[in-house]
């Protein structure tokens, strides 16, 4: 069975709601067999886990909760269902760069099998324990696929947040509605989080303008269009690409206003292993890439 985009969605919402599961059924029937690499094995880890999650007895996840960075992202992740768990989406569905996760059926998992622990209190608590367990200092993007998909799941978050202080939280969002209905309730956000306003999202002007006053702004995350010869060539993907300064020079002349390029590498963004979209440093300055 081939699992197309659409079908993926269906099974995954099938996941995380109670009820019937007859798009996961189908592709595990498909292929009984199938390897734990296969759509089929996948689907049977996850649906073995509904049952776990649902009877409150699970004691691990069918996927590991955190990834843990490369070159590109050299930090601790979490992701969960892409479009699913965005409650902001907009424009972004179209050009959504986690969709290409999902060519594979493992990276695909971990998207839902989040989504998942995040929808029961035994999940979350799973999650929790696993925060709190992390090194030390760390840097955390919080969401790399997926978004905040309500004001629980947010504010499950910034509270598990302030039990680790030293860890470095940031990440990007488009579920604005979400973080000011919180902040209408006067809430403490953590002092270890930073937001950046990213491009795409279905809401108006006026909510960024609120947003951009939030304590845990940082500051807007723009894609800007450039000439396609740019992105062909990978240009965008590091600052010691060839073709990198003229990219940079395109973004800034595309972009509406003075910003800062994005190199594409978070662990080679700034000397000393800083990064720009995590640093209170960088607070109110625009961070622009080329929409690729
Ligand atoms: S500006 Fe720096 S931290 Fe932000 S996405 Fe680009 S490389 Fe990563």
């Amino acid at each position: 069975m081939t699992v197309t985009h659409s079908i993926l969605l269906k099974a995954a919402a099938e996941l995380m709601q109670s009820g019937a599961t007859p798009t996961v059924d189908a592709i595990i029937a498909s292929n009984p067999q199938g390897s734990t690499q296969s759509w089929a094995g996948v689907f049977r880890k996850l649906l073995a886990q509904r049952t776990t999650l649902q009877t409150g007895t699970i004691d691990r996840a069918a996927f590991s909760i955190f990834a843990k960075g490369n070159s590109k992202l050299p930090f601790y992740a979490f992701s969960s269902m892409a479009i699913l768990d965005c409650a902001g989406y907009g424009e972004c569905g179209k050009w959504c760069y986690s969709k290409s996760a999902w060519r594979n059926p493992n990276a695909a998992g971990r998207q839902i099998s989040n989504s998942m622990l995040l929808r029961h209190e035994a999940g979350r608590n799973l999650i929790a324990g696993q925060l709190l367990k992390l090194p030390k200092d760390v840097v955390f993007r919080l969401y790399v696929d997926g978004d905040f998909d309500s004001i629980e799941t947010l504010r499950y978050w910034m509270e598990l947040l302030k039990q680790r202080p030293d860890v470095q939280a940031y990440g990007y969002s488009k579920s604005w509605a979400e973080f000011l209905a919180l902040e209408l309730q006067d809430y403490a956000w953590p002092s270890n989080y930073l937001l950046n306003l990213s491009s795409g999202s279905r809401h108006p002007d006026s909510m960024r303008d609120l947003m951009a006053k939030l304590p845990i702004t940082r500051g807007e995350f723009l894609a800007v269009p450039v000439e396609r010869h740019h992105i062909k060539s990978g240009a965008y993907k590091s600052r010691r690409a060839d073709g990198f300064k003229d990219y940079a020079a395109a973004v800034r002349k595309n972009a509406s206003t003075k910003v800062f390029v994005c190199s594409g590498q978070c662990g080679d963004c700034l000397p000393a292993g800083r990064h720009a979209c995590g640093d209170a440093k960088f607070r109110n300055v625009p961070i622009a890439i080329g929409v690729h």
